[in-house]
């Protein structure tokens, strides 16, 4: 079974050609990057225009490469959300448009769900499972009891991982989006400053890193105003030991508590090493038995890839959608 997969959530633009729901035929991927460095975040009014330009071409090239053509799919995926509204429609109707074109069924897919997913593209999941979902916009625990259930066990009171890492790299000045800077910066130094781990010791699942980033960023402004020197590396590497470790905490607290045959990590902060190596250690250490994915680095961010494998699911039970499918910013799994 093929399935074309649309992804335009964010500041991606990608297409995907996935043969049941683990294969990937081809997986272009459109950064945008670039254009919204210099205002130090994506501005959503640019990310919908280089949509609506890449859309075509990155679909023909991913059908090019796939070698497929229209006759040949089963399906058209896309992301209905949660994203910035302006730059789903942009996907959203491109994947009504081939829908409506070709005679296909259409299949609307939650993002988050697909970040999880992305691990289906490298080895198999096995229920129940529990998935750490960290990103630019979502720091979630989410127990699958099965590949189509989803509960929130846990989440961020505040801001998203990957946010606090995109927050105070703009206070030392690395471009956006800061985590991938940090993470290199935090291994050339050592955990000297003492940033705060917060709620790490209280009996839920949740997070918050609102407050590591104030404490980050009085400290930084602190010692500016006395002219103190201050290590950026050695910054960088505090910051990130007390994200990995409150992260690695709950998860494996939460993974213990559930009694989960999997522990899946999932979302663009996946790709950090510093996160990646600590939980590998931890699940070695205290969930012997526990089976640990982590996606490759080029499937941790967001793709249209992990959009097909989530879509599969939905194929296989006939979850169509019809043509007033919208695009659904604020969507929850
Ligand atoms: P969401 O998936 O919640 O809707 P998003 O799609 O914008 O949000 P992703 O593309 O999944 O987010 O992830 C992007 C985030 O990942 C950014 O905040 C980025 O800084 C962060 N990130 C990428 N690489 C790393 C890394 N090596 N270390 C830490 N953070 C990283
Ligand atoms: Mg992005
Ligand atoms: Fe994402």
């Amino acid at each position: 079974k093929l399935i074309l997969a649309i992804e335009t959530s964010c500041d991606e633009t990608s297409a995907a050609v996935i043969k049941n729901g683990d294969t990937i035929l081809s997986n272009i991927v459109a950064s945008q990057i670039k254009s919204h460095q210099r205002f130090g975040g994506v501005v959503p009014e640019i990310a919908s225009r280089h949509h609506v330009e890449q859309i075509t071409l990155i679909i023909e090239e991913a059908m090019k490469e796939a070698g497929v053509s229209y006759a040949d799919l089963d399906a058209v995926a896309v992301t209905e959300g949660p994203g910035l509204v302006g730059a789903l429609l942009i996907g959203v109707n491109a994947a009504k448009a081939i829908a409506f074109a070709h005679n296909l069924p259409l299949i609307a897919v939650n993002h988050i769900k697909g970040h999880i997913f992305a691990n289906q593209l490298v080895s198999s999941l096995t229920f129940p499972l529990l998935s750490l979902v960290v990103s630019g916009g979502h720091t979630e625990l989410i127990y699958m009891s099965g590949p189509d259930s989803f509960e929130i066990v846990g989440e961020t009171r505040d801001d998203a991982a990957g946010e606090a890492y995109d927050k105070i790299g703009r206070v030392i000045g690395v471009p956006y989006p800061g985590g991938k800077h940090i993470d290199e910066m935090a291994h050339l130094g050592e955990d000297t400053y003492d940033f705060p781990r917060a709620m790490i010791q209280e009996d839920n699942y949740d997070f918050s890193f609102s407050g590591l980033k104030s404490s980050f960023i009085n400290t930084v402004h602190n010692a500016r105003q006395k002219g103190e020197e201050m290590d950026a590396n050695d910054l960088a590497a505090s910051f990130q030991s007390a994200v990995v470790e409150v992260l690695v905490d709950k998860t494996i607290r939460a993974a213990k508590d559930k009694k989960v045959k999997q522990l899946i990590l999932a979302g663009g902060v996946a790709a950090n090493k510093g996160l990646r190596t600590s939980l590998e250690e931890a699940v070695r250490k205290e969930l012997p038995g526990v089976e640990l994915l982590i996606p490759p680095l080029n499937l941790c961010g967001d793709n249209a890839a992990m959009i097909g494998a989530a879509a599969f699911v939905q194929l296989e039970k006939e979850e169509y959608s019809d043509f007033t499918l919208n695009g659904q910013p604020g969507l929850s799994v």
